[in-house]
């Protein structure tokens, strides 16, 4: 039952991102079952998953043909590895698939196991370019404030979280930040337009900061996710694309989130028009079924390292079988199901109508968002989008109202509430998410006695 599961899991596990007492004074919710958008809890209550897991299961749960994939291959061969001169059918016929859904500079796929490993790779393989150019002094990267690029050491060094950085004493050297292009709190005066251009400007400063000859890459999410949704005036991406090629730096684009349909195409920089010269990915690769990362790596890049002897990098798990075969599968359902097309065109339009439904309601400045991943700003005062005293957790009190009422949806920086359901959301669910936000927000209202 689910209190024996709750003793066991306080006495053995230490969940991640996770405050330990407050988790263990309010016991673990133990899930047991998922079906579509919605899961089940182990008391048979069923909540609609407004966060497909964490912004991962794009498919939705319960997929038969991903579950086949992975038992066929699991009967078939479980594991072989990719290093030195072997490779499985399966980590062949993904890396074919990922590069006819990829613009057309990426033909080729290095693997990971997960998103923080690809940007731990992104950060080996691009000093290891610019060594093999001729060119070993491009050794900084740099990325934005709050952004989330991953926990590994270097994961943990390019995402721009202080509270991250202030555990373990990161970032390591070499890897230097810049504002993000967030146009409500830093926009003041300008239109969003001209602030997108000041925002890009910021990288061209701390490229002169640093030297342009010592910066090898810019890495950033198309819109930053963990960072609150923030999507940027649309002559951000544009402009960085000309400063990173005035300055002969490589451009990553972080599609861990964005990848696999989430903004309304495959990919969240086509959504934008810029052309990365790497590309990290992971979670919707499987829809979350199984673990699996990797790099799109672009002729530029590709053409070098290849040619270039042994690059010293790889995992155990790198183009593993099963986690290849089930990404196998779910990149072919989303072509036949034509499923990033039903969010750019369907699903993702209607939620953000519905969503502006609620720019009435006392608490709610703005929501910002694109395709299925949406923000709902929360305000102390809506005539100046002031907000509240970060203490008071306003959105956590929101999450834990909708978790009551059926939804889960993530409460994260800056007083935001995250909604990014799997991508083959109804429309029937879609109204249901924003009935029960709704509500929750007006209990909120009322539990802050305002
Ligand atoms: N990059 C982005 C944009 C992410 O959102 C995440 C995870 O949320 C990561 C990287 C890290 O991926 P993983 O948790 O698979 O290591």
């Amino acid at each position: 039952d689910t209190a024996s599961w709750q003793a066991a899991d306080k006495a053995h596990f230490i969940h991640p991102f996770t405050d330990g007492a407050s988790l263990h004074k309010e016991g673990t919710r133990i899930i047991t079952g998922g079906e579509g958008v919605w899961i089940r809890d182990n008391d048979d209550n069923v909540l609609l998953d407004g966060m497909a897991g964490l912004w991962c299961v794009n498919a939705g749960y319960g997929q038969p043909k991903l579950i086949e994939a992975a038992s066929e291959q699991l009967k078939s061969l479980a594991y072989y590895n990719a290093f030195f001169h072997t490779a499985v059918p399966s980590s062949i016929e993904l890396a074919e698939l990922l590069a006819e859904v990829s613009p057309a500079q990426f033909k080729r796929v290095y693997y990971s196991n997960s998103g923080s490993e690809g940007n731990d790779t992104v950060i080996r393989l691009v000093r290891h370019y610019w060594d093999l150019v001729g060119k070993p002094e491009r050794k900084t990267l740099i990325a934005r404030n709050f952004a989330y690029h991953g926990s590994t050491i270097g994961g943990a060094s390019l995402s721009g979280m202080p509270w991250m950085h202030a555990q373990g004493d990161l970032p390591i050297p070499g890897i230097v930040h810049i504002e993000q292009p967030h146009y409500e709190a830093l926009g003041s005066g300008l239109t969003r337009e001209q602030f997108g251009l000041k925002a890009a400007s910021w990288l061209e400063e701390k490229i002169i900061e640093v030297g342009p000859e010592n910066v090898a890459a810019f890495i950033a999410e198309p819109v930053q996710g963990a960072g609150g949704v923030v999507v940027p005036p649309s002559s951000y991406w544009p402009e960085i694309q000309r400063i990173c090629r005035k300055y002969d730096i490589l451009l990553v684009s972080d599609e861990v989130i964005c990848g696999f349909g989430r903004t309304g195409n495959w990919w969240g920089c086509q959504t934008f028009g810029y052309e990365p010269d790497l590309m990290t990915f992971a979670k919707g690769v499987t829809s979350g079924y199984v673990p699996l990362g990797g790099v799109m790596v672009s002729d530029r890049v590709a053409d070098v390292v290849e040619n270039g002897g042994i690059f010293n990098h790889g995992y155990t798990y790198s183009g593993h079988p099963v986690a290849c075969a089930v990404g196998v599968a779910n990149v072919k359902l989303l072509i036949q199901e034509k499923i990033v097309d039903y969010v750019r065109e369907d699903a993702g339009p209607y939620l953000a109508e519905k969503l502006a439904t609620l720019n009435d309601h006392p608490l709610v400045g703005y929501t910002d968002g694109i395709g299925l991943m949406w923000a709902i700003q929360i305000v102390k005062d809506k005539s100046t989008n002031a907000l509240f005293d970060y203490d008071k957790q306003v959105n956590a009190i929101c999450r834990e109202f909708a978790r009551k009422n059926g939804l889960i949806i993530r409460a994260i920086v800056n007083d935001r509430m995250i909604i990014a359901p799997p991508l083959v959301i109804s429309r029937a669910e879609i109204d249901r998410v924003v009935e029960i936000t709704r509500r929750s927000l007006d209990e909120t209202l009322v539990e802050l006695q305002l």
